[in-house]
C-alpha cells in the first residue's frame, strides 16, 4: 500500500465514524441512543488496523511496563505486536516521546512468565524505524494519537463533543498530509501572491 492510499484510506474510515454514514452495527454513530461503549469499540478496532498498516511506513507502537506487582520487576519490559523483540531505546529505533496511550490497562506484564493478568499501569510508545521517512512518521503519529484521543473520550457518560472534536483534527491534519501542500502554506502563498 502507498502512503497516499494509507492516508486516504484513513481519512475516509475517519469521516465515515464522525458522519455515521456508514453502518455496520444498525446503529448510527452519532445517534444518541449509540452507547459510547460501541463507538469506542469501533474506534478501537479501526485504531488497531491501521496501527497495524502503519508498521509498512515506519510506524512501531511498544508497550512498556513501569511497574507491576512482581517484586523482582525492573526498568521497563515490553512487549509488541510484531512477533519480533524491541527492547526499551532499541537504537535500531528514533524513540520519539510521542505515546499513544498513558494509563491503566488489565494486562500481564511481561518481566515474568508467571505473572498473571492485572490492572498495570502501561505507555504505548510510538516509535519510528532509523530508516523510515521521518517526517511522514511524524505526521502519521500525531494523527494515531489524535484517533487515540478520541477513544480516551468515549468514556461512558463523556460527551460526544470530545470523540468528534480529536477525529476531525485527525482529518485535517490527514488533508495537509495528502495534499501537495499545506492549506496553511497554501494560504501564506496566495496572500503573498496577492500582496
Ligand atoms: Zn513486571
Amino acid at each position: 500500500m502507498t502512503f497516499f492510499e494509507f492516508c486516504a484510506n484513513l481519512r475516509e474510515e475517519l469521516l465515515e465514524q464522525i458522519s455515521g454514514v456508514k453502518n455496520s452495527n444498525g446503529y448510527l454513530s452519532w445517534d444518541n441512543t449509540t452507547p459510547n461503549s460501541i463507538i469506542k469499540h469501533r474506534l478501537e478496532s479501526m485504531l488497531d488496523k491501521y496501527v497495524i498498516q502503519a508498521k509498512e511506513f515506519g510506524i512501531y507502537v511498544v508497550t512498556r511496563y513501569s511497574s507491576c506487582s512482581n517484586v523482582s520487576h525492573v526498568g521497563y519490559p515490553t512487549e509488541n505486536r510484531y512477533g519480533i523483540s524491541i527492547a526499551y531505546q532499541d537504537s535500531n529505533f528514533i524513540w520519539s516521546g510521542d505515546q499513544l496511550y498513558q494509563g491503566s490497562r488489565n494486562s500481564t506484564c511481561p518481566c515474568s512468565k508467571s505473572n498473571k493478568p492485572s490492572s498495570n499501569h502501561v505507555i504505548d510508545d510510538i516509535i519510528f524505524d532509523k530508516t523510515a521517512n521521518l517526517e511522514k512518521c511524524s505526521e502519521l503519529s500525531r494523527v494515531l494519537q489524535d484517533v487515540s484521543e478520541s477513544i480516551q473520550h468515549a468514556g461512558n457518560n463523556k460527551s460526544r463533543s470530545g470523540i468528534r472534536e480529536h477525529l476531525l483534527r485527525a482529518v485535517l491534519r490527514l488533508n495537509d498530509t495528502i495534499l501537495p501542500q499545506s492549506v496553511s502554506e497554501y494560504i501564506t502563498i496566495i496572500r503573498r501572491d496577492n500582496a
